[in-house]
């Protein structure tokens, strides 16, 4: 049972206070949602995390051991995986290739052995090819395993993100933002993948601008505002908030 927790995390840009004294925990076998309007920091948030911003202030902990001073492969190897908003996939080669990716963590034979092609390298290969397309059936995009990641369509391009995050088998997953784009259909078969990470024993952080979605898909959700956290608790109780329907809502209804 993992247990990311952040307290009193902020980040300053110059003088610029994008994150300020953020508490926030992401339990396992649960989805816990942030949400927030555009510029809110949410993407901050996940950037702290995964150690591709150094911290202002405040400690990040996974399991009770700090990991604000980790770098980026440092965190991987810990345990927590993430998508990005702005997707990051190598265009010119396959789906799978892809994904594959995202099993480096995993590997137990090294590299010098995988060129020399020897016995164990290539039989880890082949069960890792395996367990690729097994998780692009999960995405619903095994048949485009062999085509460009390029090629495909944007919202495909988010799924194969998401399968390469779920490859290195993290305890924690962050999702900036994964169904932006989709329509409801879509949305809701990758919200049922989310349940069936979260029900697995994966701890999964749903960033979205959507609040339908969030509040669909989460018990406990974080609202973010200018930097910090202006709502906490079930979705009917920070839907209720009056910060909330101030700072998120009003604007939320303008631009639907
Ligand atoms: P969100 O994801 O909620 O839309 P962001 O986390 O992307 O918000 O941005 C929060 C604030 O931090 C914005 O004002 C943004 O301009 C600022 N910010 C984010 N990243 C940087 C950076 N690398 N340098 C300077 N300012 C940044
Ligand atoms: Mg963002």
């Amino acid at each position: 049972m993992a247990l990311l927790e952040l307290r009193n995390v902020s980040k300053h840009f110059g003088g610029v206070k994008a994150i300020t004294d953020v508490n926030l925990q992401v339990p396992s076998g649960r989805i816990t949602g942030l949400i927030g309007p555009n510029g809110a920091g949410k993407s901050t948030v996940v950037n702290l995390i995964t150690g591709m911003f150094a911290l202002s202030g405040g400690t990040i902990l996974l399991d009770g051991t700090q990991i604000e001073k980790d770098g980026p492969d440092v965190v991987v190897r810990r345990g927590i995986a993430r998508t990005f908003q702005n997707i990051r996939l190598l265009a010119e080669a396959s789906v799978l290739a892809n994904v594959m990716i995202g099993f480096h963590r995993l590997e137990t034979v090294p590299v010098w052995s995988e060129l020399l092609g020897l016995p164990a390298s290539r039989r880890q290969t082949r069960q890792l090819e395996e367990r690729g397309r097994a998780l692009l059936d999960r995405f619903g995009i095994a048949q485009f395993a062999d085509y460009p990641a390029g090629a495909l369509a944007y919202g495909h391009q988010r799924r194969v993100e998401m399968a390469r995050a779920v490859a290195s088998d993290p305890a924690i997953l962050l999702l900036d933002e994964p169904v932006a784009g989709m329509n409801d259909v879509e949305a809701g078969e990758l919200g049922e993948v989310f349940r069936s990470l979260a029900a697995s024993g994966m701890g999964l952080l749903l960033i979205e601008h959507n609040v339908r979605f969030v509040t669909s898909m989460c018990e406990e959700v974080n609202v973010l505002d200018t930097g910090k956290i202006i709502a906490s608790g079930s979705a009917q109780e920070v839907m209720r908030s009056p910060a909330v329907i101030d700072a998120y809502l009003g604007s939320a209804e303008e631009t639907a």
